[in-house]
């Protein structure tokens, strides 16, 4: 069920003009941690939900002079200069606050570039508003590792998440395929 709780965590950020992404820090590329292959990350800036032992603190805040704010074309170009790359996932900081920025980049990986696209989000996927730009760039994963950070919950072993709540969930257009 949508709550007017969730709806606050993933209200787009208010200070990202159109055309812009908010970033935390520089395009990874081969990352063998964030899902299947080798992968390119986008970490993006702004997140509130705050979990306690949050590995990424200094993502949290939204200040238009943290970070970077990088045109989306630029972010396309220098994917598109990536090789061996099999997809992409979306990290943070929340993705969710950006929903209409990653959508484009999400987009541009599925259809130009033949990627998979993953994203973690610290909402849980039932709570999130089944409409708008967050929605649909829901519809564009391939898979969603859903919820927050739980301090005691934590588990080093399970595959790209820190905490035993966390669900990775396959996805086609919004529906769940399967659940790791
Ligand atoms: S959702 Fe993720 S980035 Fe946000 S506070 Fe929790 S662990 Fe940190």
């Amino acid at each position: 069920m949508q709550t007017t709780h969730t709806n606050k965590l993933c209200t787009p950020q208010s200070d990202v003009p159109d055309g812009y992404i908010h970033l935390s820090g520089d395009l990874e590329r081969d990352s063998i941690v964030n899902g299947p292959g080798l992968r390119a990350v986008i970490w993006t800036q702004g997140c509130r939900q705050h979990c306690p032992g949050c590995q990424n603190p200094e993502t949290w805040a939204e200040d238009a002079d943290l970070g970077a704010m990088v045109k989306i074309e630029k972010v396309k170009e220098e994917l598109a200069k990536l090789k061996g790359q099999s997809g992409i996932t979306f990290c943070g900081g929340e993705p969710l606050l950006q929903a209409k920025a990653c959508l484009e980049i999400a987009k541009f990986c599925k259809e130009e570039l033949g990627w998979n696209v993953w994203s973690f989000t610290g909402l849980i996927f039932e709570q999130l508003p089944r409409e708008g730009a967050v929605w649909d760039f829901v519809c564009e994963l391939d898979a969603l590792i859903d919820g927050p950070f739980i301090m005691q919950q934590r588990d080093l072993t399970m595959k790209f998440r820190g905490s035993r709540n966390q669900r990775i969930l396959h996805l086609n257009h919004g529906e769940i395929v399967s659940i790791e």
